[in-house]
């Protein structure tokens, strides 16, 4: 009896060694000898080989592929944790078929050193040579279990990155927590196949679950796009709606408040820069004349018209970046920049004639509306206060000459 032990497949490899060991055993007890223990339990174990046969390497090949696939299905939709996942995912099976091999070289070069006849200090080598076997094989099936217990992690984790958001996430986290398991029990090349088509089709539903992700990301998106017009339009509205806090009803010019911020502004933005004269600073104060009487003899409603009339002309005559408001029940206020000082009379006086030449206000007959102001150029250092008093001064002077026209302050 001789047998050819050096073989490149385990399984043979496998298969010969527990024919040595069948026969040496037979040999052991047709000479009525008690077979070793140890020969015993070896040939046992050899039952369910200690190295997984070339079918699992195959299948963790398929299983790799599989993964590869699906990385690549994903493309540039695929999350990153994802597509990080899965080649970690095939490292981790790589890493195991690498273990295997290790395997498979070191059982070989034993098995080369079991003797080609059996005797009883054959056996006995035999034994020995079955212990060494075993104690390599031990910790390298240590290692493939930690690598299967890694595989394991990889695929909770895979899991866990897909399952927000996914309908099937709970199947999907349930299914592959199942398969994991498995994979960490699986050593039968039946078990395996099992794990590989259920591998299988976890990946179909995981292709299936990432449209469904990119479904729900691009509805997310859409939403989220949603949610940005709403919130520029809010944006909008509250613009709007500071703007109309600043504007008198009637007339939609800025009311004494607005009016008053921007001259402090325009006052205090020339930090006492003496300005050439083409470039002055002036404020004009107006004030329509007998407004009371065209209340008296009108009725306020025509006095309201007159008011937004004032305000029209007013607007039409003026640059756009002058400022305009209503300070007070028939009066208006004006800052001209970059005017010189005969330009700025210049202005009120068209202002002035614009009014004083309107021959229809409303259905009210007869009526002629005229108006007062007061002209103040800023000087130097002066605050918004001073200037404000000394246009004021001005319109009072323009009342006391008689109304309807301008007077410059002094
Ligand atoms: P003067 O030429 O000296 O300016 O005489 P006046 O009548 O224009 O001045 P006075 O200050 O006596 O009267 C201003 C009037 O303006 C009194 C008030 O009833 C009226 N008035 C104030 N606000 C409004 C308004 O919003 N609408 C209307 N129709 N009248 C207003
Ligand atoms: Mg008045
Ligand atoms: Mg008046």
């Amino acid at each position: 009896m001789s047998w050819f032990v050096r073989s490149t497949s385990p399984d043979q490899a496998s298969e010969l060694l527990r024919d040595a060991l069948d026969d040496a055993l037979a040999h052991l007890q047709a000479s009525s000898d008690e077979p070793p223990v140890r020969l015993v339990r070896l040939r046992e174990r050899l039952t369910r080989p200690p190295v997984p046969s070339g079918l699992r390497r195959e299948v963790q090949a398929v299983l790799a592929q599989m993964a590869v696939d699906a990385m690549v299905d994903g493309e540039d939709d695929t999350p990153a944790a994802v597509a990080e996942m899965a080649s970690a995912f095939v490292n981790a099976l790589d890493a195991s078929a690498l273990l295997d091999l290790e395997l498979v070289s070191e059982i070989s070069e034993l098995e080369g050193q079991v003797p080609t006849r059996v005797g009883r200090g054959d056996a006995r080598r035999l034994a020995r040579e079955a212990e060494r076997i075993r104690d390599v094989a031990l910790p390298a099936r240590e290692r493939a279990q930690r690598t299967r217990r890694e595989v394991q992690r990889l695929v909770q984790e895979l899991a866990h990155e897909l399952a927000p958001g996914l309908r099937q996430a709970t199947s999907l986290d349930w299914g592959l927590s199942e398969l994991s398991t498995s994979l960490a029990s699986a050593s039968e090349p039946a078990a395996m196949a099992t794990v590989r088509e259920t591998l299988g089709e976890q990946l179909r539903t995981l292709a299936k679950s990432s449209a469904a992700v990119r479904v729900r990301m691009s509805r997310a998106l859409e939403h989220t796009r949603a949610l940005q017009a709403e919130l520029d339009d809010a944006h909008e509205r509250i613009a709007e709606l500071e703007a109309q806090s600043e504007r008198d009803a009637l007339t939609g010019l800025y009311d004494r408040g607005a009016f008053d911020r921007r001259l402090l502004e325009a006052v205090s933005s020339r930090d006492g820069e003496r300005a050439s004269d083409a470039h002055e600073l002036c404020l004009v104060m107006i004030d329509i004349d007998h407004f009371k009487q065209i209340n008296d003899t009108y009725g306020h409603p025509v006095g309201d018209e007159v008011l937004r009339e004032v305000a029209d002309t007013i607007g039409q005559v003026v640059r756009g970046d002058d400022v305009v408001g209503r300070v007070g029940g028939e009066e208006f206020a004006i800052l001209l920049k970059d005017v010189s000082q005969d330009g700025a009379f210049e202005v009120v006086e068209r202002i002035r004639i614009a009014v004083e030449g309107r021959r229809h206000h409303g259905d009210a007959e007869g009526l002629h509306v005229t108006l007062s102001a007061g002209l103040a150029v800023h000087a130097g250092t002066e605050n918004a206060l001073a200037l404000y008093k000394r246009a004021d001064r001005a319109l009072y002077a323009a009342k006391e000459q008689g109304r309807n026209r301008c007077v410059l302050a002094a």
